[in-house]
Order: C-alpha cells, then sequence, then structure tokens
C-alpha cells in the first residue's frame, strides 16, 4: 500500500529568502575590503589601478589573474572565451551546468576592468558565500542587501563611491531603486552580472518578479557590459532570458549538461531507508550529502531515524520555522559530514562545493528536476554520487499527484509526458548519462562508463510472455490487487490472502514458475513504469488494464524488460572505514593527514566566521595531501592557493604537514614534488605543471623496504625492523610493486591460497561495480589490513596489464 496520503502533502520550494542574522556573519567592513583577519590579513585587496593609493600589483591577462587571485593552473571549459569577450567590453549569456565555473566569468573581467562590477543574485545566503570566499583571495567584494543595518549599507555604498570596490553583490530589488541607479550613474562600472537568470523565466519554478525591472539596465547603461549567468537552460527560459534582459545582442556560451564527475545509480526499492544507510555508511562515512524526500512527514521522519542509526542528519522543509530552516542551513554549510534531509525546498541557496552524494529516496518530479537536484553533489568538480531508488509505489504516488494536481488539460499532458521520460531513464538498461544527456537533447554522448548500467550492466530479456501471464493474471483476479499478491499467485503460493479469495483456483495460479516474488514484482513494475497497466492510487495501488495493456495481450506490442541486480539485504555496520576510492586518500596515512588539514581548516574558518570551503576547496587539501609541500613556494603550487591565500594561510598548514611528517615519517610516494616545483620553475612561473607525482623511480627508502621484505618476509616485520608505521612500509612497497622491483605476491606475504582468496573476493566486488576497497575490508570481516588489500589489487591491475 502506498505511504503517500492526502495530509502528507509534497512540498514546494520556499520562496523567501533566508534570515540574514541567522547567517551569522557580522558583517564588518574593513577599509581594505577584506574582514579583519588578524595579522595575517593583507593591506589593500587586489585590484585594477583606479585606486591610486593602492599598491596592488596589475594584473596583464586574465590568466596572471586566474593564477595569482585565484590560484587555478587553466581555464576551464569556456571560461577563457567567455572572459575575454567580457573584459573587452561585450554581452554574454552563459549557460554552463553547476558547478561550471560560471562565478569566474564575471569576476576577472570585474577585477580586469576599470570600475566595480555589479552582480545580481536572488538570496542573501548565495551572496554572503560569494563575497566571503572572494574576501579570502583578498578580492575588495561586498554585498548589500535588505539584511545590513543602515550604517553597515552606508559603508559599503561609501567604499563603492571611493573606488575601494572590486565587485558589488547586489539584490535586484535594490539595484533597481532610482537613488541606487542614479548612484551608479554616477561611478565608473566594469559590468552587471545577472547570476541565476533563469529566475527572469516565468516557466520556472523560480521565477522572482524583480528579475523583469533588470531591463533597465540596458537602457540605462548601455556602454557598461552585461552577462546573464545560468544553469537552468531549456529552449524557453533561455528566450526568456534574451528576450527580458534585452540581450539579443549577447553572444552565447554553452557548455553543455553533462556532469562527468557525478556517477548515477537507480536501484529497485526493498527497504529504501536501510539501503539508504547502507550507502552512506559504506560510501560516504563522514561526507555532507543531501537526501531528497517528497514530503515534509518523511523528512522529519527520515532525518530523526538517520540520526538514531548514527549518521548526522538535518531535516529542511518548507513547513519548518524560518529560523530553525535557516539554522539548518548554516549548519550544513559550515560544519563537515553532515546530511541534510530535505524537500525541494531546500535548493537554489545551497552552492556548498564538497556534497558528495544526493540520495533520492522518492524520485523527483522529472528529468529536469532530477538533473537540477542531483547537480548540488560534486561542484569542486572531485567524484560524487547521485542515488535514487524507487518503487511501484513511488510511480503510483508520482500519477496520482498528477492526476489531482489539477491544471488545465495541455499543462496535464506536458506532465505525463515528463513522468513518462523520468521512468523511462529509471528503468533503462543502458547508459544513464545518455538517457538523461539525451533528454536535453545532447544525443552525441559515448555510454560513460561512470553509471550503474555501465559498470554493471543488467541482462535484459524478451519478456512479453511473462508481460501477458502477469496482466492476465490481473484480469482473472478482478483487477482488485497489488504486485505481492499478484505475484504470490503467479508462483504458486498458497498464503492466507490466496486461499482466502480462492485464488488457487483462477487459471493463472502457479503459472509463473520461471520467476520468483520479487521477479515478478519487478515485472509489475516496468510494466507499471512503461504505462503497460495502471495503479489505481485511490484503491490502494491495485494494479488495472488500461488499453495498452490490451495491445500486449493481443501479442501486438513486444515488451523488453530487465533483470534487477540483486542488492545485498545485510545492514550496514555500525561505522565503516573513512578510506576512500580515491586515488589519493587511499592509505589510513593518508586519510589521518586529510583529517588533520580539514580540523585546521575548520578552526580557521570559525575563527573567521566563514564556512570551511571559503578558507581552501578540498580539492586544495586532497592536493597537499598528494604532493606534500614542504615549503612556501611549493605550497604555492597547491590548487586554489594564490597569492594571497598563501600568505594568510599557507604557514598554518606546512605546520600541519610538518607536524604529521615528524610523527608518520614522509610518504614514499611524494617523490616527484621537487622536480615538479623545479621544472615549473624553469618554465619561468610560479604555476608549472602539476601532473601526477606517483614515484617513477623508486625512492631510497622504498628500496630499503623492498629489499628487507625479502629479507623479513611481511610488512609488519619490516616496519618494526624500521621503527616506521605499517602504512609507510606498505606505501613503500606499493611503490616497490609499481615500478617493478617486486612482485605484489611476494609483497603481500601471504601463503597462496590466502593470497587468491583475498584476490577472488576483491573481483567479485568489482565485478559487481563496487571499487571501493572498504566493502571488500567489510566483507572479509576486517581480517585484512588496507595496505594489502591495495597490494593484491594491485597484483590484480598488473595481471590484467
Ligand atoms: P557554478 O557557479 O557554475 O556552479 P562555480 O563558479 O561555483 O560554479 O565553480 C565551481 C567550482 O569550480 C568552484 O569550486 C571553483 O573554485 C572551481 N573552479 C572554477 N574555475 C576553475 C578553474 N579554472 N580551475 C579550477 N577550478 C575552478
Ligand atoms: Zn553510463
Amino acid at each position: 500500500m502506498p505511504e503517500f496520503s492526502p495530509t502528507d502533502m509534497p512540498d514546494f520550494p520556499a520562496d523567501d529568502g533566508f534570515d540574514p542574522d541567522a547567517y551569522g556573519d557580522s558583517y564588518e567592513y574593513s577599509d581594505g575590503g577584506v574582514p579583519d583577519g588578524g595579522p595575517s590579513a593583507p593591506g589593500p585587496g587586489i585590484g585594477q589601478g583606479h585606486n591610486p593609493a593602492q599598491d596592488a600589483p596589475a594584473f596583464e591577462t586574465p590568466l596572471d589573474v586566474l593564477r595569482a587571485v585565484f590560484g587555478f593552473d587553466a581555464f576551464i571549459g569556456r571560461q577563457a572565451d567567455v572572459v575575454e569577450h567580457v573584459s573587452g567590453g561585450g554581452d554574454a549569456l552563459v549557460l554552463m551546468p553547476t558547478g561550471g565555473g560560471k562565478s569566474v566569468c564575471y569576476q576577472i573581467p570585474a577585477i580586469l576592468r576599470p570600475g566595480v562590477g555589479i552582480v545580481v543574485s536572488p538570496l542573501i545566503a548565495l551572496m554572503q558565500d560569494q563575497v566571503q570566499g572572494l574576501r579570502q583571495m583578498g578580492v575588495r567584494a561586498a554585498a548589500l542587501h535588505s539584511g545590513l543595518a543602515a550604517q553597515e549599507a552606508f559603508a559599503v555604498q561609501r567604499a563603492m563611491r571611493e573606488g575601494r570596490l572590486d565587485l558589488l553583490y547586489v539584490a535586484p530589488e535594490r539595484l533597481c531603486r532610482p537613488d541606487f541607479l542614479d548612484l551608479l550613474a554616477s561611478l565608473p562600472l566594469a559590468l552587471f552580472a545577472i547570476d541565476e537568470a533563469h529566475c527572469v523565466s516565468q516557466w520556472g519554478h523560480d521565477f522572482r518578479p524583480e528579475y523583469l525591472q533588470l531591463a533597465v539596465l540596458h537602457e540605462r547603461f548601455p556602454q557598461v557590459p552585461r552577462l546573464a549567468l545560468t544553469a537552468t537552460a531549456d529552449g524557453p527560459t533561455r528566450k526568456d532570458i534574451i528576450r527580458n534582459l534585452r540581450l539579443e545582442g549577447a553572444l552565447e556560451f554553452a557548455t553543455g549538461f553533462d556532469r562527468p564527475n557525478i556517477r548515477y545509480h537507480v536501484l529497485s526499492k526493498d527497504g529504501g531507508r536501510n539501503m539508504l544507510l547502507r550507502f552512506v555508511k559504506e560510501r560516504h562515512a563522514g561526507d555532507a550529502g543531501i537526501v531528497y524526500r517528497m514530503s515534509r512527514r518523511k523528512v522529519e521522519e527520515t532525518a530523526a531515524w538517520l540520526c538514531k542509526e548514527g549518521v548526522e542528519a538535518l531535516p529542511y522543509h518548507a513547513g519548518l520555522p524560518a529560523e530553525q530552516r535557516a539554522r539548518n542551513q548554516d549548519r550544513f554549510m559550515r560544519e563537515e559530514g553532515l546530511v541534510m534531509v530535505a524537500t525541494i525546498a531546500f535548493g537554489m541557496g545551497v552552492d556548498k562545493p564538497n556534497v558528495r552524494f544526493v540520495a533520492h529516496l522518492d524520485p523527483p518530479k522529472s528529468l529536469e528536476a532530477y538533473h537540477q537536484e542531483t547537480g548540488r553533489a560534486g561542484r569542486d568538480g572531485l567524484p560524487a554520487d547521485a542515488w535514487m531508488t524507487y518503487g511501484l509505489q513511488d510511480v503510483a504516488a508520482l500519477s496520482a499527484m498528477l492526476e489531482n494536481g489539477g491544471g488545465d488539460d495541455e499543462r496535464r499532458r506536458v506532465e505525463q509526458l515528463k513522468l513518462r521520460r523520468l521512468l523511462d531513464f529509471c528503468e533503462t538498461a543502458s547508459c544513464r548519462r545518455q538517457a538523461l544527456l539525451g533528454y536535453f537533447g545532447e544525443d552525441r554522448h559515448e555510454p560513460c562508463g561512470n553509471c550503474d548500467n555501465c559498470l554493471n550492466p543488467p541482462e535484459t530479456f524478451d519478456g512479453t510472455v511473462a508481460a501477458q501471464k502477469a496482466l492476465s493474471n490481473i484480469y482473472r483476479t478482478g483487477q482488485y490487487f497489488g504486485a505481492t499478491h499478484l505475484a504470490h499467485v503467479l508462483t504458486g503460493k498458497r498464503t492466507d490472502k490466496v486461499l482466502e479469495r480462492g485464488h488457487e483456483d483462477v487459471s493463472t495460479f502457479g503459472i509463473g514458475a520461471e520467476l520468483d516474488v520479487d521477479g515478478w514484482k519487478s515485472v509489475y513494475r516496468q510494466l507499471a513504469a512503461a504505462g503497460l497497466l495502471t495503479v489505481d492510487f485511490e484503491r490502494h495501488g491495485a494494479l488495472r488494464l488500461n488499453d495498452r495493456s490490451w495491445t500486449v495481450l493481443r501479442g501486438e506490442t513486444d515488451v523488453r524488460l530487465r533483470k534487477d541486480p540483486v542488492q545485498p539485504k545485510r545492514r550496514a555496520k555500525a561505522t565503516s572505514s573513512k578510506i576512500r576510492d580515491n586515488e589519493i586518500l587511499n592509505t589510513s596515512e593518508a586519510v589521518r593527514l586529510w583529517e588533520a588539514l580539514r580540523a585546521r581548516r575548520l578552526e580557521l574558518a570559525r575563527e573567521q566566521a566563514v564556512p570551511p570551503y571559503a578558507i581552501l576547496a578540498d580539492r586544495s587539501l586532497l592536493d597537499m595531501v598528494r604532493l606534500r609541500p614542504r615549503s612556501v613556494p611549493e605550497m604555492g603550487n597547491i590548487h586554489g592557493v594564490g597569492e594571497v591565500k598563501l600568505r594568510r594561510f599557507g604557514q598554518t598548514f606546512l605546520d600541519v604537514l610538518n607536524g604529521h611528517e615528524a610523527a608518520e615519517g614522509r610518504a614514499a610516494v611524494v617523490a616527484g614534488l621537487e622536480s615538479a616545483v623545479v621544472e615549473s620553475a624553469a618554465a619561468g612561473g610560479s604555476h608549472g605543471p602539476r601532473g601526477s607525482v606517483s614515484a617513477k623511480k623508486l625512492s631510497k627508502t622504498a628500496a630499503e623496504s623492498a629489499r628487507l621484505l625479502l629479507e623479513l618476509g611481511t610488512a609488519a616485520a619490516v616496519a618494526e625492523a624500521r621503527g616506521l608505521t605499517e602504512p609507510t612500509i606498505w606505501n613503500h612497497l606499493l611503490s616497490a610493486v609499481e615500478s617493478g622491483t617486486l612482485e605484489a605476491r611476494t609483497a603481500a606475504g601471504l601463503p597462496a591460497a590466502s593470497y587468491d582468496c583475498v584476490a577472488e573476493t576483491i573481483r567479485v566486488f568489482e565485478d559487481e561495480g563496487y571499487t571501493f576497497l572498504s566493502v571488500v575490508f567489510e566483507a572479509l570481516d576486517r581480517a585484512v589490513d588496507y595496505g594489502l588489500l591495495r597490494c593484491v589489487r594491485l597484483g590484480l591491475e598488473n595481471e590484467a596489464g
């Protein structure tokens, strides 16, 4: 029976902003445009040369700014084109998926061009986030919105008048006030950037009437370049943006909808909550994630349940008091590793870059919604998961919502169509990414290799006969029962209900021996999803025949079905290892360093009352684990460490690295760093190539461990003999195996039978699509150390060539 009930209403996006006070930013405006950061705070910010008092460097090119201010090596996607076009005074429409790097597109031209860049943003939380991030890099940014006290707002305006700002974030209603427009008219302006530009379209659910007033910018400031930026760019929305913002002359820069770092999984629901728990504990222990649910009641239940099961989770829906919503969002942004359980009300203001998974415990309404919601994972470009479970009840609930949803026939028809496409996506046996991108009109993609169906292709079979059996069973039993009972009848189970209804006497009783109960339930779900039968929501999910069912029964329609992969039913253990499926955090030693770096980052973030990612991105910390910088210039080579951040934070993170090295020794894999730095210096810049630095040549210390292994037999014995930790020795041995100095089997130091057993376990899980060693670790009851597991895996890879 569906869990959905009329009192359990689906949620809608909250249409209000967020309480600025609850965001906790004390909002000090210091003259340099940078919040007080203690002795390491830089002097005047970075910016263009219109302020004669400042001694900031003058930048020649956009790439200089990207490297020196943002600490990135190179532009990505179409950033370079946009920046060049806008810096030269052109208008632009920028359509890039979430995480595509839109901000840089206007921030760099604003820094390079004389005058202040005005950025229109719909939510205070978004503005504050951007401003905090920019100030950490030494860019003179501020925001002006209704949450500021009069004197704070006054200070910002004064700074603007005095030419002390590179970027000003402002809400559309304030921007369009006549007095503010007059103020702008009296100043040099670098550009206007209209962020989340889809808010100008009546089509989407993010429509903001205030955005329509922005057309005035074109009339009042025809000579100032304007950019509109959005991640939502279906045809009608794009047309609205161009028309309503008067951007007819703008160049369009689009980079497609693909989010290659997101791995898609859709599973048939079988105890959804426990499946979720297992997923979170096995793959995302300690990570930040979002769990979407359809109703407020389910949000609260699921959040409470996760907490009880040891996963720290918070609820978020439009029915919570504004203050609690803001507090929960704020915690999600500022703390590490929280799970937010939410309705779709949790949306636009969320730009936390290191959300590692988005899980749908109830399916979204359409593929647009799915793309947008899953898009909140992995904005930082690091691997992330989009995970969904769904079942027959969800098909029923969604169909019922549409039927009762009101609206005219045309609208309902469109929504039906969208639902059909979503269900097709859920049931497809081929690449999910192809299906998703195909929906957005991108059909040039190859199978991605990074979705459940690519990694673990499901079997399909000609299901025409099975479908006929299943449908005639519905007919014979009176079109009155749900899938479980129907499956019992087909498989000949004499349950109480079967006997009570006399269903052991119908002609379809026991004719379905080729599948088990779960198999038939899956057939019913797939038929419902394909619209080949109807789920009667009013009658508690009873299955009924429809016109299309008869085409199957008459043999006019062929049916192709998939076999759902078998899911392990084991409950997740209370805790699981945090070793990740990650090139860098693949030893416990590396994980310890990572945790230490994260802890220092959190301290700094708390001191300055900003979210941790405003200090440094996860990618930057991972880069430190990978490259192990030992000096300030080496630190300058880390992703995301520009000149100002280097000055402010370089030493403090070096201290963490040094402390770690003193305690645990230097990991063998970093042998290439020094040469990378030398190379980049020779190339004439401090930002040289940062390719992989895995040891090509065996370091002396690794060679010594390898030699001792041959003598002593096991990593543990070597560790003891050398007075180093076991993980360090494993690092040595692995690099020896990698360099071909040592056989994996020798390094493992196991009897052949045990080695083969471990190898087989790894292989079985890999065949099932699990590339995480933590799964193998658990499966072997944690008896086999990670170093050893990695060694055996490396052996398998070497054998495979
Ligand atoms: P969007 O607004 O399109 O969702 P952002 O501007 O927030 O994306 O950027 C997404 C992430 O990519 C951020 O973490 C940002 O620091 C990073 N990023 C942007 N440009 C680059 C670049 N050229 N090189 C490396 N990382 C980048
Ligand atoms: Zn795929």
